[in-house]
């Protein structure tokens, strides 16, 4: 199974779901990094929301 990772703007590598904060849109959530709150384009994060680790 293919892993999507994403480097944010901080130097952060997002790539599981905690790695993401989720915040309520009026039409689409919004992702953000959980360390700067930079936004994560909503492909990429809707992905990386499904990756746990285990
Ligand atoms: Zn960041």
């Amino acid at each position: 199974m293919t892993r999507t990772t994403h480097t944010c703007i901080c130097g952060a590598v997002l790539e599981f779901r905690q790695d993401l904060r989720k915040e309520s849109g009026t039409v689409s959530p919004t992702w953000k990094c959980t360390d700067c709150g930079t936004p994560v384009p909503g492909i990429v994060a809707e992905k990386i929301s499904h990756q746990h680790p285990s």
